[in-house]
């Protein structure tokens, strides 16, 4: 996918590259498996990994994430 190609699904006019940072953390990271019941340091290990980078509608703002290798 060529990202200087991609269009809004609701509005389809051009999107802009950019990240939704967390607070603590940097930025946002997509982990593969179910949800842990409590978030500790330990429920990373071993885990496949992506940073999520995310796109925005420069008209009506719509946000679309990926996670890619
Ligand atoms: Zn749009």
């Amino acid at each position: 996918m060529a990202e200087s190609q991609l269009s809004c699904l609701r509005c389809q006019s051009a999107m802009e590259i950019g990240f939704v940072p967390n607070p603590t953390h940097g930025q946002e990271v997509w982990f593969e498996g179910a949800a842990p019941t409590t978030f500790r340091g330990s429920f990373m290990i071993g885990k496949k990994r992506f940073v999520v980078i995310a796109y925005r509608c420069v008209a009506c703002g719509y946000l679309e994430s990926y996670a890619r290798p």
